[in-house]
């Protein structure tokens, strides 16, 4: 254990140093494809620019699948470690090369017992998950079509290191990301009645929005509306003709998202036409809620305990994940990895203990052989 530890370290610290951000994880994809190629795991070829497909197993069902993310942030690292990143302007903030770095340790043990196996297990290392473009062309290369269960990780700066977050049902929002694009009409700031001015209109818009999406939501299912951007007018005596706003809404449910989407609308729109402008509004492609299967989510953490690992019940998050999208698919469990108490994630300051990482290996190489194990049982007893 001790070897694994110190090799998924010298891993660690070196896709550390060498971030790059979604969809130009270039290094990162040949590094993986070297490491998985030396250890003789065989690479699956994936027709997408980065990312890589790898399986340890000879393609016998059951599939279980091991998901992780490459792709880092625009964040100028601030952490003072040692191997921080050599690349300005760029970071691991999300600690997607913790990920990374465990999913290629389990790929390691996995290999070892790759005899044993009681089906397949599929490696995807999925680029772009930052920007939510990562899953589903993944996903489209029909490559995966015979999994059955999806598992992922993320490190979590509010649970310490060794230590797992695992919960049944909705543990991360579907992180819709909307635009309002207000028309009035241009003027002199001294003639207001002869233009129609958008700033206090989107002003109203920002604050009835606020107020009136959770509204429309029960107060039992998590809700939570962003305006994050107002933007209107270049200078102070000139009435501009548009003003923008942009935000987000994150809901837990397809239910509430839809309602949420709705309001989102009708409130621009009929704000907009009280101040006398028009309302453009438009919502960009985002996946839906994570929601984990409650049996698997109680296989993965009776796994963990099993291995001396402490489990507590993970909070629910706002943030979104693609992740989500597998399980649209197919079941699956996002489990959340205590990297230490810290700077919270996408922070300049954001660091992952690294000294959990065979601990995380061993943990996801023994759920997926496990799970093998308990699938192919169930098979059989159905072709009995
Ligand atoms: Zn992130
Ligand atoms: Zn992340």
């Amino acid at each position: 254990m001790k070897q694994l530890q110190e090799k998924l370290e010298a891993i660690f610290q070196d896709f550390h140093r060498h971030p790059e951000i979604s969809g130009k994880e270039f290094r990162t994809t040949e590094k993986i494809k070297a490491y998985l190629t030396e250890w003789g795991v065989s690479l699956i070829s994936l027709p997408l620019p980065t990312g890589a497909l790898a399986q340890i197993g000879f393609g016998n069902r059951p599939v279980a699948a091991l998901r992780c993310d490459l792709d880092a942030l625009p964040v100028q690292e601030e952490t003072g470690l040692l191997y921080a990143s050599e690349v300005p302007g760029c970071m691991h903030a999300c600690g997607h090369d913790f990920h990374m770095t465990s999913v290629l340790g389990a790929a390691l043990l996995l290999k070892e017992r790759e005899s044993r196996l009681k089906g397949t297990v599929r490696l995807i290392f999925q680029p772009s998950e930052e920007v939510n473009e990562g899953a589903v062309p993944v996903l489209r290369t029909g490559l995966l079509e015979d999994v059955s269960e999806y598992y992922g990780i993320h490190t979590d700066p509010e649970i310490e290191a060794g230590t797992l977050g695992i919960r049944e049902g909705a543990v991360m929002a579907c992180p819709d990301h909307f635009q309002i694009r207000i028309h009035g009409r241009g003027g002199h700031g001294a003639q207001p009645h002869l233009s129609v001015n958008p700033i206090p209109c989107a002003a109203s818009v920002a604050l009835a929005l606020q107020q009136a999406v959770p509204g429309k939501i029960s107060p039992f299912s998590p809700c939570v509306l962003s305006v994050c951007r107002i933007q209107a007018g270049d200078a102070w005596n000139v009435i501009p003709g548009q003003a923008l706003l942009e935000g987000t809404l994150r809901t837990m449910s397809e239910k509430d998202r839809a309602t949420g989407i709705l309001t989102i609308r009708e409130i621009a729109e009929h704000m907009a036409k009280a101040w006398g402008c028009t309302a453009e509004t438009v919502f960009f492609s985002a996946p839906p809620p994570v929601v984990n299967n409650a049996d698997l989510a109680a296989f993965a953490a009776e796994t963990a305990q099993s291995l001396g690992i402490r489990v507590i019940q993970q909070e629910p998050s706002m943030i979104g994940e693609d992740f989500a999208e597998y399980l649209q698919e197919k079941p699956g469990c996002f489990i959340r990895v205590g990297t230490g108490i810290g700077p919270g994630l996408h922070h300049s300051k954001f660091r992952a203990d690294p000294s959990v990482l065979s601990g995380t290996a061993e943990f996801l190489s023994e759920l997926v052989f496990r799970r093998l194990e308990k699938m192919s049982g169930s098979q059989h007893g159905k072709e009995s």
